[in-house]
């Protein structure tokens, strides 16, 4: 049977901010979302980016395992990874059979018998809980809250440790009631081991203007650090 491929947008060989330790960050091509403040608006189309196998991708993962010390390992980003999540299934087996530990970073925004399986080899979840409400969901993300939700208690029910991101938003979210609904989610499950809040940032304009589409967040400013640390001093859960 001829080897599984993906469709990817790139990789980052020495990443530190996606996952403990140094990682391996592979960006899949492909997302059914339309977050305003998206960051890789080149990963979203599913027909873009470029092709690998397994093999290909674990020879690049390979080259970088001796930075990955006690805890570092491969994260697989996007795009939305659960959208081809047979390839990633296949490729975590791999790194499960190399001793690498495996991270996938989602919007939880879909669940199906494939997923299922390729968390049977997942160590850590990132889940980004975009908003916690659903009409902001459906308004500047484009799923229902209720998709998240069910796919954190899917998470729950297979013990995989999970943590929950939201990007904040000046005017949106940026407010202690947000941060009180999101440590909620947060409590309600024990395999939730860390919460963290991320600033809303604009490096990615240029992408928007070389692609010539609209930036929808484009209108907001940036997020304050100031803010961050006000709106974080209210999370329960802060100890990885
Ligand atoms: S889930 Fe990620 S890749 Fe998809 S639209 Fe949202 S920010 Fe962009």
């Amino acid at each position: 049977m001829a080897e599984l491929t993906c469709r990817y947008s790139s990789v980052q060989t020495m990443g530190t901010l996606d996952g403990p330790g140094v990682r391996f960050i592979l960006f899949l091509q492909g997302c059914p979302l339309h977050c305003g403040y998206c960051h890789n608006p080149e990963t979203r189309a599913f027909d873009g980016g470029k092709t690998a196998t397994v093999t290909e991708i674990m020879a690049m993962v390979s080259r970088c395992r001796s930075y990955f010390g006690k805890k570092g390992g491969i994260t697989v980003s996007g795009g939305e990874p659960l959208m081809q999540a047979e390839f990633v299934t296949e490729l975590f087996k791999e790194c499960k059979k190399a001793g690498i530990h495996t991270c996938v970073d989602t919007s939880g925004c879909i669940l199906n018998g494939n997923i299922e399986k390729m968390l049977d080899y997942t160590d850590l979840c990132l889940l980004d809980i975009k908003m916690t409400n659903d009409k902001d969901y459906k308004e500047y993300i484009g799923c229902d809250m209720s998709a998240p939700l069910k796919f954190l208690q899917k998470l729950s029910e297979k013990k995989v440790p999970v943590w929950l991101r939201q990007v904040i938003v000046k005017g949106i979210n940026d407010n202690e009631e947000n941060v009180k609904l999101f440590n909620g989610i947060a409590e309600k499950y024990d395999n939730v081991t860390y919460t963290e809040l991320l600033p809303f940032r604009k490096l990615c304009e240029s992408k928007y203007e070389e692609m010539k589409i609209p930036f929808p967040f484009g209108i907001y400013p940036e997020t304050d650090k100031a803010v961050i640390e006000k709106l974080t001093a209210f999370l329960t859960k802060t100890n990885k």
